[in-house]
């Protein structure tokens, strides 16, 4: 069932989705060549707590941490380490998770390490891009399957591949909520948009072939072929009027 969430309940939405975009503003500043993905845990870990919010990750199935940092054919749910070493030229993909007064917000960005190859910041804009274009087709009215047309449709024009087998999703009290929305399909299908609707967007684009496979940690998903993969994620609201960014500052 899809829950619609009232005005009262958006207003604690957007004060989880802005600790959310506290915490990439920061990865932004702090991502660079020989910081490791622990850090990059602890630097999350520490804004979330002093905002008086959860991570909402953290035991979520028994994941062990507040962020996912997947790097390069990582595609989602990377375990942060202490051995894991960024290094120039590499992505990370950080998908964080907050969950504030009882309400979720949820939003993942890709960054590059020092300077990257002119492909691999092509890979990061075509999947922003694929972001923009599903947030594009939020609107009360459209259909859902007008948001997974739409992000595909980005990705492939772009001679890149989306993510089968991981979805956008409803999000509210619970981190995933109906409906599932995923990053592939035909436009006019599926429910009708309605204002109140709360979901998070997340297309996870790949330079090659959309085929993927689990490590033996039990987490982290990666590219069967070892393509690099990247991965933007906003939580919105439809609206009577333009789609609203939750996870923003
Ligand atoms: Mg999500």
């Amino acid at each position: 069932m899809i829950i619609l969430k009232s005005s009262r309940e958006l207003a604690i939405m957007r004060q989880a989705g802005r600790i959310v975009a506290q915490v990439h503003e920061r990865f932004r500043e702090v991502v660079r060549p020989g910081i490791t993905t622990a850090d990059l845990e602890k630097v999350a870990s520490r804004i979330i707590e002093q905002e008086g919010a959860i991570p909402s990750f953290k035991g979520y199935r028994g994941f062990p941490a507040a962020i996912c940092a997947s790097i390069n054919e990582e595609i989602v749910h990377g375990i942060p380490s202490p051995k894991r070493v960024l290094e120039e030229g590499d992505i990370i993909s950080l998908d964080v998770g907050t969950i504030y007064k009882g309400y979720q917000g949820d939003a993942a960005i890709t960054l590059p390490v020092g300077k990257v190859d002119e492909e691999v910041w092509r890979l990061l804009q075509v999947t922003q891009g694929a972001l923009k274009a599903g947030i594009a087709q939020s609107h009360a009215g459209k259909r859902l399957g007008d948001i997974s047309a739409a992000i595909q449709r980005h990705a492939e024009v772009n001679g890149f591949n989306v993510v089968r087998e991981y979805t956008g999703h409803g999000i509210g009290q619970e981190m995933h909520e109906d409906p599932q929305i995923p990053n592939f399909g035909r436009p006019n299908r599926g429910p009708r948009l309605r204002p109140g609707m709360t979901f998070a967007l997340e297309p996870m684009v790949m330079a090659g072939d959309w085929r993927t496979r689990t490590l033996s940690d039990g987490w982290t998903v990666v590219t069967a072929d070892g393509s690099l993969s990247a991965h933007f994620e906003h939580t919105l609201a439809v609206t009577n009027g333009e789609p609203e960014i939750l996870t923003k500052l």
